[in-house]
């Protein structure tokens, strides 16, 4: 009652929720009471979260920010959606995202934008931007995000929040609605790295509805948050402290590496020599896998049908042209080219063998290191309105966090201080399957 109060009297303002559940909120805190009465509850039993709504919630509309889905009930629940209810957690509503994911402000969004709680005429970055505002505004105490080229990571940081993107394949994308498959990882958002492990701990886990999903044992993430980092190697990737980053963020995130330094933690400097291919090489294989994933929305089987079409033909253009925003037709348009006869040498496999180099220099850094850390984002929040028309300016809120993506890293960003009123993010990386040690560094740091 106090979250959905709160949201009632605060989301107005910020438009960070699409959907409220309400009544099945109140309906599923009852139950955690009488699992708490019974001696068993499960281990998030009562907690309220909020919910990207790319998330697929049986009997709840499933947006993905597009007027394409605004009238699509799920049919049935997420993994991760399934699991959350599991361990007792109670979903107080579905929050606004950029359409499909695709964004960096979420102003792509069918819905409008969400206003960033630190200074309402910021954009909360994107594009779990909903999700990350909720969490900053107290509306809830938790949600939870997806990132394809950082869309946990970054609005994290700019809503100053801790955000968690898992190893590629760790959490199960069963009933997540596709953006670009190779890269989408579901995580959590939440105050804290002991709240987001927590979080983490109930969505992880092998799921064998997800091919990708990687059947190994899930660590207890919670277990080793206070570990000693003494001794720990984080290594400063020079090519994020140079070219492109606000020099007043650049200060707070090496403010925060000394505090690491105060903690036992031995920063080197690394490099990543192909850091730069990270944004181009994201822009291909990113459209190209989501112009094949948004082809079933035809208006045939589900989600928006335009009215009265002559034909079939008439149909699919008049429901698509009429369903998907500006930048949901770019991405498809983009990624259509990309793959066309005669293209697909030069841009796709091409993007390909870049992200193997990417993924080498990782692999090289993780021989000398134990952790990677840097800023978030280069930038912290802009104004609404400030880049949505320049897509490429906009693309580059993402040159820090792309990377990981495409190597399948998990990748954190903890709020580090403040420019100017508005949050700054510290990016901490970690090798495969190493989410405990990134919660434990975040959480020592804390
Ligand atoms: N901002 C990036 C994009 O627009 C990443 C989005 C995401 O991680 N879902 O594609």
């Amino acid at each position: 009652r106090h979250y959905l109060e709160r949201i009632k009297r605060h989301d107005g303002q910020l438009n960070s929720f699409i959907t409220l559940c309400e009544d099945s909120a109140l309906a599923r805190a009852r139950e955690a009471d009488i699992q708490l009465a019974s001696g068993k509850p499960g281990p998030l039993a009562g907690i309220p979260f909020a919910h990207k709504d790319i998330f697929c919630t049986d009997g709840v509309r499933t947006s993905c920010g597009s007027r394409m889905l605004d009238n699509f009930i799920a049919p049935y629940n997420a993994t991760v959606t399934e699991r959350l209810q599991q361990a007792g957690a109670v979903m107080l509503g579905k929050t606004n995202m950029d359409e499909f994911a695709m964004g960096s402000s979420n102003e792509t969004s069918y819905y409008g934008p969400v206003n960033n709680p630190w200074n309402p005429d910021t954009v909360p970055g994107g594009s779990s931007g909903g999700s990350a505002a909720a969490v900053a505004a107290r509306l809830a105490p938790a949600s939870t995000g997806t990132d394809t080229g950082g869309s946990i990571r970054q609005p994290a940081a700019l809503c100053g929040i801790t955000g968690l993107k898992p190893t590629y394949g760790r959490v199960s994308r069963y009933g997540m609605i596709a953006f670009a498959s190779s890269l989408d990882q579901a995580g959590p958002m939440a105050a804290s790295a002991e709240d987001a492990a927590l979080m983490l701990q109930a969505m992880a886990g092998f799921d064998p509805r997800d091919s990708t999903c990687v059947d190994r044992p899930v660590e207890d993430y919670s277990a080793g948050l206070n570990n000693d980092i003494r001794g720990l190697r984080i290594g400063l990737p020079k090519e994020y402290f140079g070219e492109g980053l606000d020099p007043a963020v650049a200060k707070v995130v090496e403010a925060a590496i000394a505090e690491l330094k105060q903690l036992g933690a031995e920063p080197v400097e690394i490099s990543l020599p192909n850091a730069g291919l990270a944004v181009p090489t994201y822009y291909v294989v990113a459209p190209a896998e989501c112009s094949s994933n948004l082809s079933r929305f035809d208006g045939v089987r589900f989600g928006y049908r335009c009215d009265n079409p002559r034909d079939l033909e008439d149909l699919y253009k008049r429901s698509r042209g009429e369903g998907f925003g500006p930048e949901v037709k770019r991405r498809i348009m983009i990624g259509t080219y990309a793959l066309s006869a005669g293209y697909y040498d030069a841009y796709y496999l091409k993007a390909q063998q870049a992200r193997h180099l990417i993924a080498d220099d990782f692999k090289a850094a993780f021989e000398k290191v134990d952790v990677i850390a840097g800023p978030t984002a280069p930038n912290t929040a802009f104004r609404l309105g400030e880049k949505v028309d320049d897509p490429v300016t906009m693309y580059l809120s993402d040159v820090f966090t792309i990377a990981v993506n495409l190597a399948g890293l998990p990748g954190m960003s903890v709020p580090a201080g403040f420019v100017e009123e508005l949050p700054v993010g510290l990016q901490l990386i970690g090798n495969y399957f190493e989410e405990d040690r990134l919660l434990n560094v975040a959480h020592r740091y804390q």
